[in-house]
């Protein structure tokens, strides 16, 4: 994928959504109605499909299925990303039970966590396994993708671990500033962060 900013990720992943439910049934959409439904300004959204490299036909817009696949190539959904989740709790098997990642490429093929009440157990078809195994799996299967959701307590530490093993990528629910080597990336999902901004909209 040629580098994109974060910012028409997230617009284009937001195209995407539309075309796959809301706008299912129709065959043709305009730029000017997906800037609509997104409140969004019609010349950025049209930049942003220019990047996909899908034209427009005349009065009728973008086809739709072929503006939806344009984008699932650009994003790569259907490149299969690895990933393992650290935490079997609450969140980490709620994460586990969310189907739509699949349509993202997105694999999850297993569960660590470190309470043998746990361990050996199966969370959404998946495997619950020792964390002490992580490092042999790392290296048998070549995964660089985490999910954490481990306990802010345990988040520093359990990332070091992974690191030391060779994760670089790190999808972070847990509520803590995480300290990694430059080589590797954090991505944190602050839940209360989302729901403040929300908070402030509504304030404007
Ligand atoms: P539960 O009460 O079922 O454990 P929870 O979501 O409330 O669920 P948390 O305390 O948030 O649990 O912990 C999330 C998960 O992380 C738990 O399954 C816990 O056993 C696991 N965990 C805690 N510390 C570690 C660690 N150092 N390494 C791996 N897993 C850990």
């Amino acid at each position: 994928m040629t580098a994109i900013s974060n910012k028409v990720i997230n617009r284009l992943t937001l195209y995407h959504c539309l075309l796959k439910y809301t706008c299912k049934g129709n065959s043709f959409i305009a730029s000017s109605k997906i800037a609509d439904l997104l409140d969004l300004d019609d010349s950025l959204v049209r930049k942003d499909i220019a990047l996909c490299g899908v034209l427009g036909h005349k009065k009728q817009g973008y086809v739709v299925a072929e503006l939806k696949k344009s984008i699932e190539q650009k994003l790569g959904f259907s490149d299969r990303k690895e990933v393992f989740i650290i935490g079997a709790g609450r969140l980490g098997t709620a994460l586990i039970h969310y189907a739509d990642f699949k349509d993202y490429g997105i694999d999850i093929l297993a569960l660590f966590d470190n309470n043998p009440n746990k361990i050996g157990k199966e969370e959404g078809g998946k495997r619950i396994i020792s964390l002490e195994k992580l490092p042999n799996l790392i290296s048998r299967i070549n995964i660089k993708n985490i999910i954490l959701t481990v306990p802010p307590y345990a988040a520093q530490e359990v990332t070091d671990y992974a690191v030391k093993y060779g994760v670089r990528f790190i999808w972070n629910f847990t509520p803590t500033v995480l300290k990694v080597p430059k080589s590797v990336t954090v991505y944190n999902e602050n839940v209360i962060s989302s729901f403040m901004q929300m908070q402030n909209s509504k304030n404007k």
